[in-house]
């Protein structure tokens, strides 16, 4: 009664939240979890298989990959794709989301909430990224999360899927005997090198690491005095390549996919051990990996009869500049579509985009450039400086702007700043709606 009380609560607060043009991903955990705290617990176990992904970076991706591919193959799931990570919103996630068919959960947990949402329920596999040092600024930071983590997953008979090249996930292979390994070989790929202050110590002794290779920050192939060294993984890439989407080798299978990033190429890996470990083949998997694309302007892709275009947000130089270069490894012709708003939310100063280096689309096979936003006179400008000798096209408004783009036979890529990246998504879903 209880349970059936706290559930319809926790609708009906979605609803009313959905009313007033919140997403209502927490709110119904919240209302929910106040009149049964033991509610998570007893949905859980309703489902035969749960999947947590977890770790600094990448696990949304790896979770949506993962949850995409297996709504390709018709498996029903429970499944927080709105992001919310934490103990309400993945309670929200299985009141909202739980039939009696339902029979697995694909859940990203944030990494501070293992602890207490394992309190609760006991997940089938865990599958774990990367810790970063991101946020920790302070030394041994990483360490004290790892052992909390340890804490809250040892001896329950978890699985365990973890990246064999971070030390510091590997680390968490003494908290289950039941570990699967996710790995990339030497020279799979050129990561560019970070400069930032790295972690390259060993999680089980302190000493420094030594390392045969690193792919990038303390992900790669190392060994210690103490025997701590990168297990062998059973999933493996051997080789992938950015032109601009990923076409990667795991354990010598290819696959074609439609997300740009170097960085993606772990996510992906570590959704193919998760989905080959729930029994899918790499049939299965392949109509999940070759038709994921993201949803949130980043890097997503569409493709219709005539079209396709590539959006990507771009809010500073480094944004801007890693977009044309991807623009560059597009062998097609392009339209680029700029924009440039100066609204609060984008910051005043727009004058970063002198340190942007728009002189290298010089070297691109492109047939117009249309700038739009309310900044579009300054970004004609900069191009004007940059000596890049196309038509370029004003166009304040960015659903016309956006349009406009169509009128070309060529690879659309879009560069949105921070404001003008819903207009031009929600243009580009229009259009490429039509076309289909
Ligand atoms: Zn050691």
């Amino acid at each position: 009664m209880r349970q059936w009380t706290a559930t319809q609560m926790a609708k009906l607060a979605r609803k009313a939240s959905r009313a007033v043009g919140k997403k209502g991903t927490d709110l119904p955990g919240q209302v929910a979890r106040k009149i049964d705290n033991r509610i998570l617990r007893k949905l859980a176990a309703k489902v035969d298989e749960v999947v947590f992904i977890s770790g600094t970076n990448g696990k949304t991706t790896t979770s949506n990959l993962i949850g995409h591919t297996l709504k390709a193959n018709h498996i029903d799931i429970i499944h927080n794709n709105e992001g919310a990570n934490m103990a309400a919103g993945i309670t929200s996630a299985f009141i909202v989301q739980t039939t009696p068919q339902t029979k697995m959960a694909v859940i990203e947990i944030d990494e501070g909430s293992i602890p207490r949402v394992l309190n609760e329920m006991t997940p089938t596999k865990m599958v774990f990224t990367n810790f970063f040092r991101d946020q920790m600024d302070r030394f041994g930071e990483i360490d004290i999360m790892v052992n909390r983590i340890i804490s809250a997953i040892e001896d329950k008979g978890i699985q365990l899927i973890l990246n064999a090249d971070d030390p510091f996930v590997s680390r968490l292979k003494i908290a289950s005997s039941r570990i699967t390994y996710y790995g990339m070989q030497k020279n799979a790929y050129s990561f560019e090198q970070s400069t930032m202050n790295e972690s390259r110590y060993c999680p089980n002794c302190g000493r420094l690491l030594n390392y045969s290779y690193i792919h990038y920050n303390q992900l790669g192939h190392y060994q210690c005095e103490c025997g701590f060294n990168r297990h062998t993984p059973d999933y493996e890439i051997s080789t992938f390549t950015i032109n601009p989407f990923i076409q990667l080798t795991i354990n010598s299978h290819t696959f074609d996919m439609k997300i740009a990033g170097d960085f993606n190429a772990y996510n992906a890996l570590a959704a193919y051990a998760t989905l080959r470990e729930l029994g899918l083949n790499d049939e299965s998997i392949r109509k999940g990996f070759e038709s994921y694309t993201s949803n949130n302007g980043r890097m997503q892709y569409f493709e219709g009869q005539k079209h396709k275009a590539l959006i990507n947000l771009a809010k500073n130089p480094a944004g801007m500049n890693a977009t044309m270069a991807m623009g560059e490894k597009l062998k097609e012709k392009k339209v680029y579509v700029l924009s440039l708003n100066d609204f609060a939310a984008d910051g005043r100063d727009t004058s970063w985009i002198y340190d942007a280096d728009f002189e290298k689309l010089s070297n691109q096979d492109i047939e117009a450039i249309i700038v739009t936003g309310s900044r579009a006179e300054e970004l004609q400008l900069r191009l004007k400086l940059a000596e890049v000798n196309v038509p370029i096209i004003i166009e304040k408004d960015i659903y016309k702007a956006t349009a406009f783009a169509m009128n070309y036979h060529a690879f659309i890529v879009a560069i949105p700043n921070y404001t003008s990246l819903t207009p031009m998504l929600d243009q580009l879903e229009r259009l490429f709606k039509e076309e289909q």
